[in-house]
């Protein structure tokens, strides 16, 4: 089997290679070839930690796998080590033996901006211009890097919770050239893309501060309870998601379809869009809405690319098991 240390992934895996592994198993999905196991999160009891797999099948890229790990709220104060922790393992279909173990920390950021990207390429007007930040920790600043390459945007826009974080959407803008400007929430009409990736359990955006023809990709609520937009919201736009079984359960659209506002029949596959099975955007005024939950296939996807970089450039470490 090989392994690819956490450290190694930096300098192997690129946006690009993260960008179309995503593309390609979002349309596996919607095509019927890839499916995501039923999710397990558990609270162990110890260290406050929020522990679980997510695993799955994709039978047209021959990726077979789970990502074990979660969330331990005290590693950065009491062992400066980053909260959020992950491995992925991946094993061969054709004889179950185990193939190769991943750090998924990295990957987890990337894929999950890639997705993002991913919605904004498949789903935003061509002509998009401002994008608008709603949230600007760890996971945004790499949101906001991906979802720059998808469009001629001329200006980033932001909002934040705790303002003094700010910083580093505005970082990311300037590394890419670009003006950005702090807002209130009001302020958020003027963009044309708007990505919402918070730890919120309330709504934070209305849905008369989104103009039309926006598209949005809420991206921060991945477990139940937690929220980013008003529901109405999903009420106004075309909903368009990673997994609807996600969606409606911990995704944004939970909110929704609990309040019988929308059913789950309206929440869409991404992966039908890329696929060609669903028009997607059919109009310059259509609000587009992409809930993004996180599936463990994206995560086997990007692993499987990175091992194939790993492999290829003699950085994988193998061993005998
Ligand atoms: P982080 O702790 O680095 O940043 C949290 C952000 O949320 C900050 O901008 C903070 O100001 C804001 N925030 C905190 N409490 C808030 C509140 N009550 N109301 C509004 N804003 C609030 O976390 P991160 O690593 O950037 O992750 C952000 C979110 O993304 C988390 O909810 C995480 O679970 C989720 N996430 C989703 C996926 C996915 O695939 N969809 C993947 C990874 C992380």
């Amino acid at each position: 089997m090989y392994i690819v240390p956490e450290r190694a992934i930096a300098d192997l895996m690129t946006r690009k290679a993260a960008f179309d592994a995503v593309e390609q198993v979002f349309a596996a999905m919607a095509a019927g070839d890839a499916y995501n196991f039923p999710v397990v999160r558990e609270a162990i009891g110890h260290e406050d930690a929020l522990y679980g797999f997510k695993g799955g099948f994709d039978r047209a890229g021959l990726t077979l796998g789970l990502k074990a790990g979660g969330y331990w709220p005290n590693n950065l104060e009491k062992r400066g080590l980053i909260n959020h922790q992950s491995t992925v393992f991946l094993f061969d279909p054709d004889t179950g033996k185990v193939r190769a173990m991943v750090g998924g920390n990295l990957l987890t950021a990337l894929r999950t901006a890639a997705a993002s990207s991913v919605s904004i390429k498949h789903l935003a007007r061509e002509d998009a211009k401002v994008i608008g930040m709603i949230g600007a920790g760890h996971q945004a600043k790499f949101q906001l890097r991906a979802a720059l390459e998808q469009r001629e945007f001329d200006k980033v826009i932001g909002w934040n919770l705790h303002p003094e974080m700010l910083a580093n959407l505005e970082e990311v803008a300037t590394e890419a050239g670009l003006p950005f400007e702090a807002v209130e929430l009001d302020g958020l009409k003027e963009a044309d893309v708007i990505i919402s990736i918070t730890s919120s359990f309330d709504a934070i955006l209305k849905a008369d501060q989104v103009s039309p023809g926006t598209h949005i990709a809420c991206m921060g609520t991945d477990t139940k309870g937690k929220q980013e937009v008003d529901p109405e919201l999903l009420v106004r736009a075309d909903v368009f998601t990673d997994e609807v079984a996600q969606s409606i359960s911990i995704g944004e659209a939970q909110h929704a379809v609990a309040q019988g506002l929308i059913a789950e029949a309206d929440v869409a596959q991404l992966g039908a869009v890329i696929n060609g099975a669903h028009p997607g955007r059919t109009s310059a005024e259509q609000i587009t809405l992409f809930d993004g939950t996180g599936v463990g296939l994206q995560d086997l996807a990007v692993a499987s690319s990175v091992v194939e970089l790993a492999v290829k450039q003699g950085i994988a470490i193998e061993v005998d098991f």
